[in-house]
């Protein structure tokens, strides 16, 4: 397997503040075993509505640099804190060796010679 181009480590997880993060029913049947609650219960309190390509979002809450991202990103270490139970997408994100928000920040970091900028979107 080709060797990936970007770092999720360094990067404080553009990815999770996108507004439109899909949950599909197989993603809503692995949230409700990965906090022991019905399907119902896990949709309500993890998702909104989104738009008739993909129903179910997940919900946001506030963020320091993105003005929201998902409710499930450590504001802090910017880990995911549902690993194990994290949707589909999330797991197959960015599905190619580059990460085109990753290549964004290397070349922002560069221009500004500043390795931990990081770009707002308020
Ligand atoms: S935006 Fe790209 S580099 Fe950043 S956390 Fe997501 S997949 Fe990783
Ligand atoms: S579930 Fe985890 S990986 Fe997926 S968007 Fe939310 S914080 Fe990011």
């Amino acid at each position: 397997m080709a060797k990936k181009q970007y770092n999720c480590l360094k990067c404080p997880a553009y990815c999770c503040s996108y507004s439109h993060i899909p949950v599909t029913k197989r993603d809503l049947k692995r949230l409700a075993k990965y906090f022991d609650i019905t399907e119902k219960a896990a949709e309500k309190k993890f998702t909104k509505k989104g738009d008739k390509h993909s129903p179910r979002v997940l919900r946001h809450t506030d963020d320091e640099h993105f003005v929201t991202s998902c409710m499930f990103l450590d504001k802090k270490s910017r880990n995911c804190t549902i690993y194990e139970g994290r949707p589909q997408i999330c797991r197959d994100f960015p599905t190619q060796t580059r990460c085109g928000y990753y290549e964004f920040l290397k070349f922002e970091r560069e221009v500004q010679d500043d390795p931990d900028w990081v770009a707002t979107t308020d």
